[in-house]
């Protein structure tokens, strides 16, 4: 029992120092050739909490890819366009395979597990698609982006777009094998297209911390007071990011963490403590399933400090 409130900036701070100094820092990814020039001694957080109050430490204001941490704002944007229609195309159970698998697929008849698995955000990339020309629907996803994160500085990284594209072998084969299914409705490549440059944004632990706001306060941003979506709406997404957003990594990071997250292959986790704080965290080595090896590690320690596990009493 806390016989003080920890100091958020302290902790943050604290976190930022012990993660430096850890020599344990995970692998970095190298099958998209442009993230293997990460510097696997970076490390930065970013935690806004409900007044809007900001704690960073480490590298928090230095763009990283934020690959599948994209895949909750597609997931956002695409309810938005077509409702719980999208169900329909996506599941939402766990999949306890790696992000990039294919074998549920055929059993499933082509409808991925859930939207944070690669099959899975294609799907949702397509939907998003079907309203737009590839262009556009980049543009939008771009925007929404910029909006939620209240700053128009945020771009795409056309390297890691174009590096993607060039190795992306695995994720053309799941956008093939779902459209032979009639899950994909676009033509693959301009599908796949969008898909590669959403993963390829380039956000800081700040703007990432402060795109997830809305997350954390049930719809809204409560510094601004715009509603992003409806409150029942963001605790779906939550839910979802609990039981999905780590891959066959999910069970083991709401046993550590307890709090709903999503990682990338860039190394960024976006993680939501409800009605608390949206936090980002980045370290560029991978575990075994593909999250941040030191970003798990520094969310546990934060949730522990912070008494801001889901599951504390
Ligand atoms: N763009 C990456 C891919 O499709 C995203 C994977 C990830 O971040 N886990 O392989």
């Amino acid at each position: 029992m806390n016989r003080t409130t920890p100091n958020l900036d302290e902790v943050v701070r604290d976190i930022a120092a012990e993660m430096r100094a850890r020599t344990d820092r995970g692998e970095v990814a190298t099958y998209i050739p442009e993230l293997a020039r990460a510097d696997a001694n970076a490390f930065g957080i970013a935690v806004i909490d409900s007044d809007g109050h900001v704690a960073v430490g480490g590298d928090s204001e230095t763009p990283f890819s934020i690959q599948s941490i994209s895949k909750v704002f597609t997931l956002t944007l695409a309810l938005g366009m077509v409702g719980d229609r999208l169900w329909r195309r996506v599941g939402r159970e766990p999949s306890g395979s790696p992000f990039n698998s294919i074998v549920q697929l055929e059993r499933e008849h082509g409808i991925p597990r859930n939207p944070f698995i690669n099959a899975g955000a294609i799907a949702v990339t397509d939907l998003i698609l079907s309203r737009h020309q590839p262009r556009e629907a980049l543009g939008e996803i771009l925007r929404f982006m910029q909006f939620l994160a209240q700053d128009t500085s945020i771009i795409i990284d056309e390297e890691v777009a174009a590096s993607e594209l060039r190795t992306g072998f695995r994720n053309i084969a799941l956008a093939n094998y779902m459209k032979s299914f009639g899950v994909i409705d676009n033509p693959v490549d301009f599908t796949l297209g969008v898909y590669f440059h959403h993963c390829a944004i380039a956000m800081s632990c700040r703007q990432l911390a402060m795109a997830g706001r809305f997350l954390a306060h049930s719809g809204r941003n409560p510094t601004t007071g715009l509603s992003v979506v409806q409150p029942e709406r963001a605790l779906r997404i939550n839910a979802v990011m609990l039981t999905c957003g780590h891959y066959d990594g999910s069970g083991e990071f709401a046993y550590r963490v307890g709090l709903p997250g999503k990682s990338g292959v860039g190394g960024g986790i976006l993680a939501i403590a409800p009605g608390r704080a949206s936090i980002a965290v980045w370290s560029p080595g991978l575990d075994a399933a593909g999250n941040s090896h030191l970003g798990r590690i520094a969310l546990e320690l934060l949730t522990k400090r912070m008494g801001w596990s889901i599951f504390a009493g």
